[in-house]
């Protein structure tokens, strides 16, 4: 009865187990949680105060299918701000999540069996999404151990003649690696050979320590061949108001305009009102820079804790997950994920979910507070010396 297009697409792992840890919890267990990615702060109250005049003021209609001018406006003019791009409110399409925009981007570009290149570990969505529009995924092998994150070499390796589109992730889920000025160049070199387009996702742009965020589209001849997809879910904490973005080539742009017209509409009236306020207001500055400050000192935490249980994982610069390999507690990911769920309930996402070579790894979100990593990495110690 389903369509073929489902064969091979899974379950989202990262929904299947933080709704896992969710009913655990509800059943009274002692649930430390390192499943979902969202900020655990509330909304600023100011951007709550905005949707809520908004629903004061009956702005409680379908909003113009692309989203309302001065919010396309603002981010528009926050990317010329920021980043130096050249851009217009016309050329901003304002989505409900940056998740749909990115599903949106596969149905705008891809016909049946165009590949998708995928840079391995990728956050669980990319190639299912490619699936739902009829698409492939061709997956790079990145080398960790050279220190590697993407390079022309890798992605060379696997290009085929179908391949479409390549996605970058930076700062990255699940692994929380920034890539740099010369890493995105050899990515722009070779989606100029090759002739392919860029989905950049930079949905954690703002969630970044002591790097710098390099928006792909300012790069050389990119602004024509790069859809941009970012929102507001992570940089001030709105992951249920369900307000992403993106910026594209008008073509491109337009195709995803149609895709949501005939699908969702628009994103939430009011909810835009708060992510117009989101923008505009400049406590937001101030939540954020508090937020990834408390992440930081996590990210710390988590870190050397795992160290110390002779887990290792790459140090992340930005987002706020940790890719953790767990082969040397001689367990694959998702026989140490049921483990620590079943005996500890210390809930994580095996890393199977994030591309073919990840089985030997576990991921864990530290977006929970300081005293649940603490206590989650206890229980992992009394885990692993019963190993
Ligand atoms: N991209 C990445 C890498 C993510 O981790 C997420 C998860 N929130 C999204 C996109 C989608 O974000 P949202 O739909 O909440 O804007
Ligand atoms: N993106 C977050 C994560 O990776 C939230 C869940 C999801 O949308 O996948 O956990």
């Amino acid at each position: 009865m389903v369509s073929r297009r489902f064969s091979g697409v899974k379950e989202s792992a990262t929904l299947k187990m933080g709704k896992l840890a969710k009913e655990l919890r509800a059943q009274g267990k002692p649930v430390v949680d390192f499943t979902l990615g969202e900020p655990d702060f509330d909304t600023p109250s100011h951007i709550c105060e905005a949707a809520k005049r908004a629903l004061d003021e009956g702005r409680t209609h379908y909003t113009q299918a692309a989203g309302i001018p001065e919010l396309r406006g603002e981010i528009a003019a926050r990317l010329g701000e920021e980043y130096g791009l050249d851009v217009r409110a016309d050329d901003v399409l304002v989505t409900p999540g940056a998740k749909h925009a990115i599903y949106e981007a596969f149905m705008a570009t891809l016909d049946a069996g165009d590949a998708v290149i995928l840079v391995e570990p990728a956050w669980v969505s990319y190639a299912a999404a490619a699936q739902l529009a009829s698409g492939e995924v061709v997956w790079t092998k990145r080398f960790a151990d050279r220190g590697e994150k993407v390079t022309y070499e890798c992605l060379e390796k696997v290009f085929t003649p179908k391949a479409k589109l390549i996605v970058i992730n930076s700062p990255n889920n699940p692994v929380g690696y920034v890539l740099s000025k010369k890493e995105l160049e050899e990515v722009a070199e070779f989606a100029k050979d090759k002739d392919l387009l860029v989905l950049s996702d930079e949905i954690y742009s703002k969630i970044i320590y002591g790097r710098e965020h390099i928006c792909f589209a300012t790069l050389e001849g990119m602004a024509e061949r790069t859809i941009l997809v970012d929102g507001f879910s992570k940089t001030y904490a709105m992951t249920g108001w369900r307000i992403g973005y993106a910026v594209a080539p008008p073509e491109i742009l337009n195709a995803m305009l149609k895709v949501q017209q005939h699908s969702v509409t628009c994103a939430t009236s009011f909810a835009q009102f708060g992510a117009l306020a989101a923008l505009r207001d400049e406590r937001s500055r101030e939540s954020l820079r508090e937020m990834v400050a408390e992440f930081r000192r996590r990210r710390d935490l988590i870190v050397e804790g795992l160290q110390k249980l002779g887990l290792h994982c790459e140090r992340p610069e930005g987002a706020f997950y940790v890719f953790v390999n767990v082969e040397t507690a001689g367990m694959d990911g998702m026989t140490f994920a049921e483990k620590s769920l079943r005996e500890l309930y210390v809930a994580t996402t095996p890393g199977s979910a994030f591309g073919p070579s990840c089985s030997g790894y576990v991921r864990f979100s530290y977006a929970t507070s300081t005293e649940s990593i603490k206590e989650g990495l206890q229980r992992l110690e009394r885990m692993l010396e019963g190993v």
